[in-house]
């Protein structure tokens, strides 16, 4: 059996060999969950609330061991572990165990026409679905979708980043460890090529965190099959600093936004576009502060702000993009070099009149660099936010909050925060993905569960007595047409014609009925 070497990126050692799942083994590790999600949803949603609840108390249990094994595992600060995975994590799943119900009851819809018939929506699971991460955010990214697919009685098969599979089966381990049914998660270990091999099982719906390209390949594979898809992909975000802001507000929120996880975030702010009034301020407000980030392997807490980047095909993005900019004249504030060990990119704040044409404005870089540029109005902002082929978040920091949600609410994109900055992708109550190069549908939220669910609409009569032919059954007659004609005439705009329609209605109803021997 084939093995993966799992290292610490930031100091190379060794963490584990582990075997990699052999493509095989697929068939039965499916048929494994088709049974485990028939008994998982037999259960009432209070008792596979309960399980979820005992998966919290379990990661409860282990916070420091998993903090450990992620900063490990993917090289980010320890704090980054615990706030931005861990404690997401659990706030998660206390959301959902507490809310499903409400979100996946059977939903009434008022009928305007058939006023003798119900209808309602009843959820229902999709089956076996399969869940393809990133290694980012190795634990909180498949950890919701797992939450969610769970709590909506389905059963999963998960497949970790092949750069973080020790995180994927620690939580396969915190799952059985809580007593949740053996093979209603599984963890698979490999590569893309497992990832392409899982689709070929048919599951009954893929979510997928990663990045544009691999998006692609997925959706099309999946059309083979008709199977549905969640696409949560890449961004190039923006953060508008309008000429109210408080430079020192501003600069910070700039420099969490563009530097946590090294930047290696899908909403990371990876273009700032600052007001022209401000710009030299600004710039050496934020200049200062990158300059103190310190960049250390992810070993101790409180030592470091940066780990090391997580994987070796980062640094090609990286340099090309840096080589370009270069050629092309643009102007580096900070950074623009590797490190002496090239383990670190140094933290780099680039612009330059150009930056705009360059890929290192254009394209999702995904690590620690930042392309600054000016505008001169918010509409010039709204453009130049819009024209990127990317839309999954941006962010507007003013004084003024109402200007603030006015050019928000121009924006191409799925969230914008006013002075915030990334971070709701860790609130579990609010809708996150993107538009345009940045996915397909929705995750967490109750639209981001409805996700996981079938949606079978019934439709029956009030009671006995509304039990009757409908009128437009066989076989068709002259008076079903002309009462259904008439009938048309009640949707005129003015009242007055509506009145002149109403007896001709009437008259070619009684005719239709006694027509079908009704009256
Ligand atoms: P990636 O696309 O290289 O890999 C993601 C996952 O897909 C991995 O598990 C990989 O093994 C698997 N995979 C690769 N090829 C596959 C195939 N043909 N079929 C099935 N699976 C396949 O992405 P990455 O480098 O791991 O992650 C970085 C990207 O993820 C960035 O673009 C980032 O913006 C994006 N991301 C998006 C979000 C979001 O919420 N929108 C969150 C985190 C990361």
């Amino acid at each position: 059996m084939s093995k993966l070497v799992c290292k610490n990126p930031g100091t190379g050692e060794i963490l584990k060999e582990i075997d990699i799942t052999p493509e095989n083994a697929l068939p039965a590790i499916f048929d494994r969950a088709k049974e485990a999600q028939i008994s998982w949803s037999e259960l009432s949603l209070k008792k596979r609330a309960r399980h979820l609840r005992m998966l919290r108390e379990t990661m409860l249990n282990h916070v420091d061991e998993l903090a450990a094994l992620i900063s490990a595992e993917n090289g980010k600060p320890l704090f980054e572990s615990l706030m931005n995975e861990i404690f997401t994590s659990v706030d998660l799943l206390t959301f959902f165990a507490k809310r499903a119900p409400r979100i996946l009851k059977n939903q009434t819809i008022p009928l305007v026409l058939m006023k003798h018939r119900k209808s309602y929506v009843q959820h229902w699971p999709l089956g076996v679905v399969v869940v393809i991460s990133p290694w980012n955010y190795p634990l909180l990214l498949p950890f919701g979708e797992i939450v969610m697919a769970l709590v909506a009685e389905n059963a999963v098969v998960f497949k970790p980043s092949e750069a973080t599979p020790l995180v994927g089966l620690k939580i396969q381990e915190l799952c059985e460890e809580a007593g949740l049914p053996p093979g209603l998660i599984q963890t698979v270990v490999g590569d893309g090529n497992l990832g392409a091999a899982l689709i070929q099982q048919k599951p009954a719906k893929i979510f997928f965190t990663g990045s544009v390209s691999t998006g692609k390949k997925i959706m099309a594979a999946a059309a083979e099959h008709l199977i549905p898809v969640n696409l949560e992909l890449g961004g190039k975000d923006a953060m508008v600093i309008l000429p109210d802001a408080d430079l020192d507000f501003a600069s910070s929120a700039a420099l969490w936004g563009g530097f946590s996880n090294s930047g290696q975030v899908c909403a990371s702010v990876e273009r700032i576009l600052v007001h022209e009034s401000i710009a030299e301020l600004f710039m050496v407000k934020l200049k200062e502060k990158v300059t103190q980030l310190r960049q250390a392997p992810s070993t101790a807490v409180a030592g470091n702000d940066l780990g090391a980047i997580t994987l070796d095909k980062q640094k090609t993005t990286y340099d090309q993009q840096i080589s370009q900019a270069k050629q092309a004249g643009a102007h580096f504030l900070t950074g623009g070099a590797f490190s002496s060990d090239l383990k670190y990119l140094i933290p780099t704040l680039v612009t330059g009149e150009k930056i705009e044409s360059l890929e290192i404005y254009n394209e999702e870089t995904f690590g620690p660099v930042v392309a600054i540029t000016t505008f001169k109005t918010p509409a010039e902002a709204v453009r130049k936010v819009n024209s990127s082929s990317y839309g999954l978040l941006a962010s507007v920091i003013t004084k003024n909050i109402a200007l603030g949600e006015q050019i928000a609410r121009q924006l191409e994109v799925g969230t914008v925060t006013i002075n915030e900055v990334t971070y709701t992708c860790g609130l579990p109550e609010t809708p996150w993905g993107g538009i345009k190069n940045s996915g397909i549908g929705r995750t967490h939220s109750e639209r981001g569960l409805l996700e996981f669910v079938n949606v079978r609409h019934i439709h029956k009569p009030k009671s006995r007595l509304f039990v009757f032919k409908s009128p437009w059954w066989f076989p068709y007659t002259p008076y079903q047409y002309k009462t259904f004609r008439t009938l048309l005439e009640l949707y005129r705009l003015h009242w007055t014609d509506r009145l002149k329609a109403l007896p001709h209605v009437l008259w070619n109803l009684v005719k239709f009925l006694k027509e079908e021997k009704r009256l």
